[in-house]
């Protein structure tokens, strides 16, 4: 969600992520179970060998599809963000919050994942002069009404909308998120112009 509005949906939770995602698990279980019955095996002995070594290439294969598509997914968003042209872009560091709504994604994807889209974000605002802001990951972006600045410490996960007992405005709870962001005064310059 960017502070206009716009909504990047998680690459993470389409269908055809979800679907090689789980064939990825299915081919990494298949090719475990190969080294747990085989073990007492000498090597040789059969063409086991060779039926895991494919296997293996099916795993890698899904691993490269999985990353292939993750990789365009962020090329296209950075080149898109860029293309208004803004003063700046304010990153949240990665938030394990959200990292644990995701039980298809690993803590260590979900890195890798996010370092490869600043990584690129970080490399095209140089190339265009745009300031790369960086706020720290305990920043509380969710819980701060981006109108009048007041903290909500009860807000859950299950709250979609924020409501501002303060000054009662009512938001998107991922736009004020990014409007939070925004504002945010705090931030490390990842690329200063
Ligand atoms: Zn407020």
């Amino acid at each position: 969600m960017m502070s206009n509005g716009d909504v990047y949906e998680n690459i993470n939770k389409t269908d055809k992520v979800r679907k090689l995602e789980k064939r990825l698990k299915q081919a990494q279980r298949k090719l475990s179970r190969s080294y747990e019955q085989n073990k007492y095996k000498k090597v040789g002995e059969n063409c086991y060998f060779n039926n895991r070594q494919k296997q293996i290439c099916r795993v890698q294969k899904l691993h490269q599809r999985l990353a292939n598509i993750r990789e365009n997914y962020h090329k296209n968003i950075v080149s898109e963000l860029v293309k208004t042209k803004p003063a700046f872009i304010t990153l949240e560091d990665l938030n394990v919050r959200g990292m644990m709504k995701n039980r298809h994604l690993s803590k260590v994807i979900a890195q890798q994942s996010f370092f490869h889209f600043r990584t690129k974000l970080q490399m095209k605002c140089e190339e265009y002069g745009i300031e790369l802001r960086l706020v720290n990951r305990f920043y509380p972006s969710t819980k701060l009404c981006s109108c009048c600045g007041y903290k909500k410490v009860d807000l859950t996960l299950k709250d979609r909308i924020y409501e501002c007992v303060n000054c009662h405005q009512v938001l998107d709870r991922d736009l004020n998120a990014a409007m939070n962001l925004k504002q945010a005064t705090e931030y490390e310059l990842l690329v200063s112009v």
